[in-house]
């Protein structure tokens, strides 16, 4: 049985004084018995969401991170930062980087494999671009994103990275990819673990689907089976509407 999770994804929003203000409210709502939240904010906000989470259950996650431990890389947090700030998860390969960061599946990978050594559990984000999806080559290009990004893990470090399916023309346009559609393609990712590592891996790895994710729709995805939670942009800003989206797990 795989623990469901709800993620948020703030991407660059929220100061320092509206992130405590968010978690005063959000709080009591985000914890649920039997289900994985967190919270993916700015790192200005980490120390203080860490601390305010810390009697809790809700994770604290970055949206981005280093593979270096340090060096001389301007403007970069290594994870041993995170680390240290008691951060537990962080994402990784968002396409908002992939596309405005030159993210790579290189930079992906080496990413994916630095937080598992640095006990972070890493968000990995896969998805195919609308020209991409038009020409059918959805499940060519996230079958290439999944087994890059995971390429050299072992099947036990597999199962602990948390996958995240983020069709990018369903990013932030409020046109969600229907459940139907969405688990067809989180199946095939299960498929491509089980083929990549072992069943046992596929089995107990978390999938999630992100991607105008609201509560109108979020009963949706969670009742198809291969869905195992989501990773959330817009809807997470709204500490009720974010609320509303855990207790639906
Ligand atoms: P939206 O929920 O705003 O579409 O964003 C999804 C996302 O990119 C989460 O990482």
């Amino acid at each position: 049985m795989r623990t469901p999770v709800i993620a948020g994804n703030w991407k660059m929003f929220k100061t320092v004084e509206e992130s405590r203000e968010y978690f005063r409210t959000f709080q009591p709502l985000g914890q649920k018995e039997g289900v994985e939240t967190v919270l993916c904010v700015p790192y200005p906000s980490l120390p203080e969401l860490v601390e305010a989470a810390r009697e809790t259950d809700i994770g604290i996650g970055a949206q981005n991170m280093h593979w270096e431990e340090e060096g001389a890389f301007t403007g970069e947090v290594s994870p041993t930062m995170l680390k240290g700030l008691h951060v537990s998860h962080v994402i990784v390969g968002h396409s908002e980087r992939r596309t405005h960061f030159a993210e790579t599946d290189e930079s992906v990978r080496l990413k994916t494999r630095s937080a598992l050594d640095h006990g972070l559990t890493p968000i990995v984000c896969v998805g195919e671009t609308l020209e991409e999806r038009e020409k059918e080559r959805t499940r060519d290009v996230v079958r290439n994103q999944v087994v890059q990004a995971l390429k050299g893990l072992s099947s036990e470090e597999a199962t602990q990275t948390i996958l995240a399916y983020e069709p990018v023309w369903a990013i932030g346009t409020g046109k969600a990819s229907t459940a139907e559609d969405a688990g067809e393609v989180i199946g095939f990712i299960r498929q491509t673990v089980e083929e990549q590592f072992d069943s046992r891996a596929a089995e107990r790895v978390r999938i999630l689907y992100g991607g105008s994710v609201k509560p109108a729709n979020v009963d949706s995805f969670l009742d198809i089976p291969d869905i195992d939670g989501g990773l959330v942009g817009g809807a997470s800003l709204d500490p009720e509407t974010f609320g509303q989206l855990v207790s639906a797990a």
